[in-house]
């Protein structure tokens, strides 16, 4: 018993020495308090702190007494997740602006990539340089299924043989294996335009196996918009995978209204069972090459050369142009080539910002829909350049926008700043959401924007440990004030930060505060569901 005594005293006096000087110190390393907390679910806001351990949220209540490192006071702010953006382009600019600001600077700590269709091959070595990046955001990738076609079957138009899907197959379960969330579609694009339903199915049931998602740059946004959406539909139905129409939108104005539609087709596969959802950007102009835009798809078929030599083959040519004066005229060129802004021309870089009306003109032809046609052509025979399209409207935005399953993705990529002429969403996404879409017009609540940005996207990809203020979640974290948060992008000028935000953290480490990136990179890869170790795979 004396023993007892002596041993349970030594404890408790080791107990007391350790404990006396821990209570001085820091308890937590970053503390955030006097905010108004918006956590991911679409929950009510409410007042508190979040106290963040590591690269950890530790705690979580309405008020934090124990010291930290580093306390911030948000006077006020809204304390939310930090937003994860489950479509980008990123890998057009990430290696050289790894600090991503465009994003970091509008609340964005996580970004998604492999898009459309197009991703590395093999997404291995591409993880690797990604994995020696120092960066600021985290990033994820999804495996492209028209880099997958376009390695194994080329850019022709054909099916694919037997032995070709099982290729195929083959390189989508190793893009799993690697770390993809999913498996991206571009059937909108050259080869993607040229699959099969059924081998997209197939394809998709090997993403399926593993865990993943897919999710589709439809076939046609216009007129056919309705029938895209039964096939996004169809291949989840089919794989047994969620499924989600990127970048949701109705082009041409003949189409106009259609989302209602879309969305009925949406609601009731939903009600059936089928886990189909959205993501989209807040604009009424896309943006992807003039080419694949305005051009049809036979003409682009196997590669540049190809398509050069069928350019100076009169008929096919006159054929080519009839089919742009189309596209012009009821499809992504807005009915106007004034409609058509150039983000970039690699043969000519002065051409950023100015239309096809400009460029006809300048080329001494009145800017007629048949002479931007032309006009089109000749851009090709260029070398080609990056477009904007105003072509959609913005009750169609809306409707998308307020439903339950749309979320929020940029479609955007990481400017170098100040050059070319990229399309606003890259910088303004985000909070053009907050600004223009919560706080002006009123189509959303700020927690219901909040989740499309946060909690939502997270559940999506199956991201179990981002995208909800909770502890034991990664401190991944966005403050800003729901006053003056707004994106100041505009086409015209579009390499403008966006507004509002006081800081951001990553991974627990400040990437932003008082209108300044920090030197912190903490950003990290994020791999899906199916990730199998390099060591564990044969
Ligand atoms: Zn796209």
């Amino acid at each position: 018993m004396r023993l007892y005594f002596a041993i349970l005293g030594v404890v408790l006096s080791a107990f007391i020495i350790a404990s006396v000087p821990r209570a001085q110190v820091a308890q937590y390393d970053l503390l955030i308090k006097n905010g108004r907390i918006v956590d991911g679910t679409g929950s009510p806001w409410f007042r508190g702190a979040v106290a963040i351990r590591g690269d950890v949220i530790a705690t979580l209540a309405a008020k934090i007494d124990e010291p930290a490192a580093r306390t911030i006071d948000a006077d006020g702010q809204v304390v939310a997740p930090g937003f994860i953006d489950i479509h980008t382009h990123a890998r057009r600019g990430i290696s050289d602006v790894p600090t991503a600001p465009n994003y970091i600077r509008q609340g964005v700590t996580t970004l998604m990539e492999g898009p459309d269709g197009s991703s590395p091959l093999p997404l291995s070595t591409y993880l690797v340089q990604l994995e020696r990046l120092a960066k600021s955001p985290n990033i994820g990738m999804f495996i492209g299924q028209g880099s997958v076609r376009s390695a194994i079957v080329g850019s022709g138009n054909r099916r694919a043989t037997p032995e070709e899907i099982q290729k195929m197959v083959s390189l989508v379960e190793q893009g799993m294996k690697d770390g993809a969330f999913g498996m991206s579609t571009g059937l909108f694009y050259v080869p993607g335009t040229f699959t099969p339903t059924d081998e997209v199915v197939e394809l998709a049931r090997a993403a399926s196996r593993f865990g993943g998602m897919h999710e589709s740059h439809q076939r046609d946004d216009a007129a056919k918009v309705l029938d895209s959406v039964r096939e996004t539909i169809a291949i989840g139905e089919q794989a047994h995978l969620p499924t989600q129409i990127s970048h949701a939108k109705v082009v041409g104005q003949a189409n106009w209204g259609r989302s209602a539609d879309m969305l009925r087709l949406v609601d009731e596969a939903r009600a059936r069972g089928v886990d189909v959802t959205l993501d989209q950007y807040p604009y009424t102009a896309s943006s992807t090459a003039v080419a694949s835009a305005l051009l049809p798809a036979w003409l682009l078929e196997g590669g540049r050369e190809v398509t050069l030599g069928r350019l100076s083959d009169p008929a096919s040519r006159e054929r080519a142009k009839a089919d742009s004066i189309a596209m012009i005229r009821d499809e992504r060129g807005g009915g106007d080539p004034k409609n058509v802004q150039f983000a970039s021309c690699g043969f000519d870089p002065s051409l950023a910002g100015r239309t096809l009306a400009d460029l006809t003109r300048q080329r001494g032809l009145e800017p007629t829909i048949e002479n931007a046609a032309e006009t089109t052509l000749w851009i090709v025979e260029q070398g080609g350049c990056q477009g904007i399209f105003h072509a959609m409207s913005d009750d169609d935005l809306e409707r998308i926008l307020r439903h339950p399953a749309t979320m929020i993705g940029s479609d955007g990529e990481v400017p170098r700043f100040g050059r070319d002429n990229p399309h606003p969403r890259s910088y303004g996404t985000f909070a053009r959401v907050l600004g223009v879409y919560v706080r002006e017009k009123k189509i959303l609540g700020l927690e219901e924007a909040i989740r499309k940005m946060s909690g939502f996207p997270a559940a999506r990809l199956g991201l179990t440990d981002r995208g909800l203020l909770r502890p034991g979640m990664k401190a991944d974290i966005a403050i800003f004030d729901p006053e003056r948060v707004r994106d100041m992008a505009t086409y015209e000028k579009p390499h403008q930060y966006a507004e509002g935000f006081s800081h951001v953290v990553v991974n627990g480490q400040i990437v932003f505060e008082k209108g300044e990136m920090t030197s912190a990179r903490p950003g990290r890869v994020l791999y899906g569901p199916g990730r199998l170790e390099p060591a564990a795979q044969k």
